[in-house]
C-alpha cells in the first residue's frame, strides 16, 4: 500500500493517527532545524514537518535533499498545527514524518507548478503533463469528467445506448476536409477519419437501435481559426420514430439537466427563434441573448433623403449602445476604425448621439432632422444617453459586420457574464446555402437533412427559400449543438444529391450504402450532436476549449509535446506504396 490517505483528506479529527502519504513536493522550506514540505497529489496539499529533535537523523538529512516535484512517500503522525492555515482544507494539521522514501527525483520543472504559473502557453503545452499537475488544468479535466458522466447518466436513464462506430471509414460530408489514412492491405486506397459518425448513426436507426448516443472523437481538417481543434469530441445522438419536436424536448431536457446539476441553475423553457428572425434581430444564427442591443432596420426611415450612401444600400441597420452618447469624438473615431478593420470590413459608420435633453446629434445632420433621428431611435430602441451606430450595404455582409460590433461592445461593456446562461433553439434553417464564389448551392447542415414537409417542390424553382427540419442549440452566443430530421426515403435522398450537384454515379459511389439501406425499411429518424469541448468550456465559464482538453493541438494542428505530425521513414512509405512529391 503506497498510501493510507490522500493529500487532501486529513483533518483535526485524524490527529495522533499514523498515516502514509505519497505525492509530489510542491515546495520545501528549510529553516535549518526545521523543514516544512508541502506534499501535493490530485486531492490537495498536506504539510509535512521534519524536526531536528523529533525526526530520525537520517530522515532529516534526506529531507534536505528534496527538490520541487520529487515524488516521495512518507509515514508519520498527524499532529495539530501551531499556525493553522485556513486557506486549505488540511490546514489544521501537519505530518510529523518518521519515514521518508524518495520514489523518484525530478528535474527542476521548466515553469512553476502553481495556479499562477510563470510558464507561457508554448512551454506549458510542451510539458503538458506538468501543466496537468496545476489546479486550473486539473480542475478543468475533472469538470469535464463530471459533465460527461451527467450526460451518460441522463441519456442512459432515457433508454439511450452508447454504441461505438468505426474511425476508419470513408468521407462524411460535414463540409470540412477529411483526414485520410492509407491502407496497407488495399493498395492505393485510403480510409477517411469521420468528420462525424453521421452516416453510421443513421444506419443504426435502420438497424432498429432507436435511441443512440456516443461520446465520440470527430476529425476535420480545416484551418484552425479561432479556438478549433482538428480532433474534437461530440455528444452524438440519434433517435428513430421522432419529429423535430421530440428531439428538441429530449435534448432541451439534457441541457436543462446539465445546467441544474453542474451550475445549479433552473431554466424553464428555452426560447425558440427562427433562423430568419435571428438574422434580422442579431445578424447572426447563434445570437447571444444575454443582452439586448437588437438590430433596428432603418431602410424605411433613412432612405429617400439626400444621403446617397444609404439610398444605394440594400440594408441600413443600427444598434443602440447603452450609455455611450458621452463618447468623445476620439472614442467614436476609434470605433469607426474598428468596424473598418479588414476583419470586419465596413466602409464606414454613421452615428447618432441621443442626448440626455432629448435632442440628437449625428454625423449626418446635414441630411436628417431631429424628427428623422427620433425615428431611428425608436427603431433601434435607443434611450437618451445611448449611441446609435448605423451600418449599411449588402444585407448579409452588413448584418455580419453589425453583429461583430454588437458582440464587441457587449464585451467592452461587460455584458457577457460567463456565469449567466441564456440558451435558445434556432429553428427553420434554410436547407441550402449559396456559395457566393462558385454560385453553387450546398447543404447548410448536411445532405441528409430533410426539407420541411411540402417544400421539396420548391427545390427546383426557389432552392434558396426551402426551409429544413434543422435546428441549433445556442448558448451564450455559441452554437453548442445542431441537428436535423433526416431524409429516410431513397428517392428524396437521390433528389437531394442531384440538387447538390452530385451525379448519380458520384452519389452512388459515396453514399450508395446509405441509399441501399433506405430500401430495407428505414424508419423516420433524426438527431443532433453537441460539441462537448465547447459545452464544457462554456459551463466552466472559460473562453477556450483548449483548457478542457488534456492534450490539445496548437493553431497549426501540432502536438508540440510528442512533436506530431512527423515524417515517417522510407520503409513505412514503401509498404504503403506512397511516394512523396514535395
Ligand atoms: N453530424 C452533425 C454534425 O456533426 C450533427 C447531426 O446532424 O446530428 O454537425
Amino acid at each position: 500500500m503506497y498510501r493510507s490517505h490522500s493529500c487532501g483528506e486529513l483533518r483535526a479529527s485524524h490527529v495522533s493517527q499514523e498515516v502514509t502519504l505519497a505525492g509530489w513536493v510542491q515546495k520545501s522550506r528549510d529553516k535549518g532545524f526545521m523543514i516544512w514540505v508541502d506534499l501535493r497529489d490530485r486531492y490537495g496539499i498536506t504539510q509535512l514537518i521534519f524536526d531536528e529533535e523529533r525526526t530520525p537523523a537520517d530522515v532529516f538529512e534526506k529531507a534536505k535533499t528534496l527538490g520541487r516535484e520529487f515524488v516521495i512517500q512518507v509515514t508519520g503522525q498527524v499532529i495539530e498545527r501551531e499556525a493553522k492555515n485556513t486557506k486549505i482544507p488540511t490546514g489544521d494539521i501537519e505530518i510529523l514524518v518518521k519515514k521518508l522514501t524518495i520514489l523518484n527525483a525530478s528535474l527542476l520543472p521548466p515553469f512553476t507548478i502553481e495556479d499562477d504559473t510563470d510558464g507561457g502557453e508554448d512551454i506549458r503545452m510542451k510539458y503538458r503533463y506538468l501543466d496537468i499537475r496545476r489546479n486550473p488544468v486539473k480542475n478543468s479535466l475533472m469538470f469535464r469528467h463530471k459533465v460527461t458522466m451527467e450526460v451518460r447518466n441522463y441519456l442512459s436513464k432515457q433508454d439511450f445506448i452508447e454504441v461505438e462506430t468505426p474511425y476508419l471509414i470513408k468521407s462524411t460530408p460535414e463540409g470540412a476536409r477529411d483526414f485520410v489514412v492509407p491502407s496497407r492491405m488495399n493498395e492505393g486506397e485510403f480510409y477517411a477519419l469521420p468528420q462525424s459518425p453521421q452516416t453510421f448513426k443513421q444506419l443504426l436507426m435502420v438497424g432498429g437501435m432507436d435511441k443512440y448516443f456516443q461520446i465520440v472523437k470527430c476529425f476535420r481538417d480545416e484551418d484552425l481559426r479561432a479556438d478549433r481543434q482538428p480532433e474534437f469530441t461530440q455528444i452524438d445522438c440519434e433517435m428513430a420514430f421522432v419529429e423535430q419536436e421530440d428531439i428538441l424536448t429530449v435534448f432541451e431536457g439534457l441541457t436543462r439537466h446539465l445546467l441544474k446539476e453542474i451550475k445549479g441553475i433552473d431554466i424553464e423553457k428555452f426560447p425558440r427563434m427562427s433562423f430568419d428572425e435571428a438574422m434580422k434581430k442579431y445578424g447572426n444564427d447563434k445570437p447571444d441573448i444575454r443582452f439586448g442591443m437588437e438590430f433596428g432596420e432603418l431602410n424605411e426611415v433613412a432612405q429617400h433623403k439626400d444621403f446617397s450612401v444609404f439610398n444605394s444600400a440594400e440594408l441600413v441597420v443600427g444598434i443602440a449602445i447603452p450609455d455611450a452618447a458621452s463618447y468623445t469624438r476620439k472614442e467614436i473615431d476609434k470605433l469607426i476604425d474598428w468596424v473598418k478593420r479588414p476583419q470586419i470590413g465596413a466602409l464606414g459608420m454613421v452615428y447618432v448621439k441621443c442626448n440626455e435633453d432629448g435632442t440628437y446629434k449625428s454625423s449626418v445632420d446635414k441630411f436628417y432632422d431631429q424628427d428623422d433621428l427620433a425615428k431611428w431611435a425608436e427603431k433601434t430602441g435607443a434611450k437618451s444617453g445611448d449611441l446609435i451606430c448605423v451600418l449599411s450595404g449588402k444585407t448579409n455582409k452588413v448584418r455580419a459586420q453589425l453583429s461583430a460590433l454588437r458582440m464587441e461592445m457587449a464585451e467592452r461593456l461587460g455584458l457577457r457574464n460567463p456565469e449567466e446562461f441564456a440558451p435558445l433553439w434556432v429553428v427553420d434553417f434554410p436547407l441550402l446555402e449559396l456559395d457566393e464564389e462558385t454560385g453553387h448551392y450546398h447543404a447548410m447542415h448536411h445532405p441528409f437533412t430533410s426539407p420541411k414537409p411540402g417544400q421539396l417542390e420548391l427545390l427546383d424553382s426557389k432552392p434558396g427559400e426551402v426551409k429544413a427540419n434543422a435546428y441549433d442549440l445556442v448558448l451564450n452566443g455559441n452554437e453548442i449543438g445542431g441537428g436535423s430530421i433526416r431524409i429516410h426515403d431513397k428517392k428524396v435522398q437521390a433528389t437531394m444529391f442531384k440538387h447538390l450537384g452530385f451525379t448519380d454515379e458520384e452519389a452512388k459511389a459515396q453514399f450508395g450504402f446509405l441509399m441501399d439501406a433506405f430500401q430495407y425499411g428505414a424508419p423516420p429518424h433524426g438527431g443532433l450532436a453537441f460539441g462537448l469541448d465547447r459545452l464544457v468550456a462554456i459551463l466552466g465559464g472559460q473562453e477556450t476549449i483548449r483548457d478542457f482538453i488534456a492534450f490539445p493541438k496548437n493553431n497549426s494542428g501540432r502536438d508540440v509535446m510528442i512533436d506530431a505530425p512527423a515524417p515517417i521513414d522510407s520503409e513505412q512509405l514503401k509498404e504503403l506504396n506512397i511516394k512523396l512529391d514535395i
